[in-house]
């Protein structure tokens, strides 16, 4: 037996109730309880999107909606412009090629943020394009991206904005309607706390009036078809009945205490993370560090692949490290989830412990004191965001 405590942007860490949840006897999807339960997580949703347009539940993980996202909206030829700055950038770019898009890759260093001007000049000399694409924050390198100012650009212009907000949405605000976001999507074993399994879209008046004339294929994905379906209060296939009941308890949970407070949790263990860190010497590697994503620049002579690996070895904290040209070189911690502050401090704690382990010349060995410094003051910042869910402080596993 081993225990793990979960730091990884996804999955996350969920609260103890959504576990007792998961649980439960299962129940037919076309009963009248369940009909219940899905039309108040689809109106629930909504809040979460921050829009009047339908929001739909994909039984798959964060990339079908990726998937999806291309297939509703976009028609083989089409010009897109995908903003590349990491891991997802890519993944997105190549899902669009691998069904026909012309694709144009506005490669990024990874680390940095996209610099709008690039996209302005882009949509400028190439009117055609239907659609942008990029990440709201780009997991792999911890980066934020301003969709805020990428959608005034759009708004001006005939493409379409598509969002990837797995690790944006219901981890800060990201209001589809106000900010004129044409196709955003979200992950359930991200900010939504929940196992890995379900992902989440919803489409901009401008990218449905493009979904019907569309003629990329699409079947299991088709959004007209659950369109439908969720109208007459059920979902085209089945249900993933357990995990939109956990979802269901989520979203209301977040309701009752308020999208804010999960907003500014997310935010705390962000900046007491980033502060704790500084404190004992390290940096953060992204230009542009996200909330829910804090990546950490491993020092120069140290194997972030072997840190990694020994941290989870001894103190049984699970962090991920850096992907293809970063391998080696950053730790991402996620800071979604029922992360209590003691998960926090544990993991800074391990982090120093891994590093002074690494480093063979004890001079350049974090202090003591500088450690006790840095885990007080990440308490100091998290005591204004509490902890909100109940968790069991540590992840059973049997081996
Ligand atoms: C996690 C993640 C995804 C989806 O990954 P899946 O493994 O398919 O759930 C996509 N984009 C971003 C930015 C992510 O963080």
């Amino acid at each position: 037996m081993a225990q793990y405590t979960l730091m990884t942007p996804g999955p996350v860490p969920a609260p103890q109730k959504v576990l007792e949840i998961l649980g439960l006897p299962m129940e037919h999807h076309r009963t009248p309880e369940f009909v219940t339960v899905l039309g108040r997580t689809l109106q629930n949703l909504k809040k979460f999107f921050q829009t009047e347009q339908d929001v739909f539940i994909h039984t798959s993980t964060g990339s079908g909606a990726m998937e999806s996202a291309i297939v509703n909206v976009l028609s083989p030829g089409d010009a897109v412009l995908c903003v590349v700055t990491g891991k997802f950038g890519e993944r997105w770019a190549d899902m669009a090629e691998a069904y026909g898009a012309n694709v144009t890759r506005l490669e990024v260093p990874w680390g940095r943020v996209v610099d709008i001007r690039a996209i302005e000049s882009h949509l400028h000399a190439h009117p055609e394009t239907k659609a942008v694409l990029t990440q709201g924050c780009e997991t792999s390198t911890g980066v934020l991206h301003p969709i805020r100012e990428i959608a005034k650009l759009t708004a001006q212009s005939h493409a379409l904005l598509l969002v990837d907000g797995i690790t944006a949405l219901g981890a800060m605000p990201m209001p589809m309607d106000e900010w004129g976001i044409d196709v955003l999507i979200g992950g359930s074993q991200k900010a939504f706390m929940l196992p890995t399994g379900l992902s989440f879209i919803s489409l901009s008046a401008k990218a449905w009036r493009a979904a019907e004339t569309a003629t990329m294929p699409r079947f299991y994905f088709d959004l007209r078809r659950e369109r439908d379906a969720n109208r007459g209060g059920e979902s085209y296939f089945s249900s993933a009945v357990t995990h939109v009941r956990a979802l269901d308890w989520v979203l209301q949970s977040c309701l009752e205490i308020g999208i804010d407070k999960l907003y500014r949790r997310i935010q705390g263990l962000s900046l007491a993370t980033q502060e704790a860190v500084r404190i004992m010497g390290l940096e953060i590697f992204s230009e542009v560090p996200s909330p829910s994503v804090t990546a950490i620049a491993v020092p120069d002579g140290i194997d972030g692949q072997k840190l990694r690996g020994n941290i989870e070895k001894i103190d049984h904290v699970v962090m991920m490290g850096g992907q293809d040209q970063l391998k080696g070189k950053i730790l991402r911690m996620g800071n979604m989830g029922a992360i209590s502050d003691r998960d926090l401090v544990h993991t800074l704690r391990s982090i120093a412990a891994g590093l002074n382990r690494a480093q063979a010349n004890p001079d350049h060995h974090i202090s003591e004191a500088k450690i006790d410094e840095a885990c007080a003051r990440a308490l100091e910042i998290l005591s204004s965001s509490p902890e909100l869910f109940a968790t069991p402080a540590t992840t059973e596993v049997s081996l």
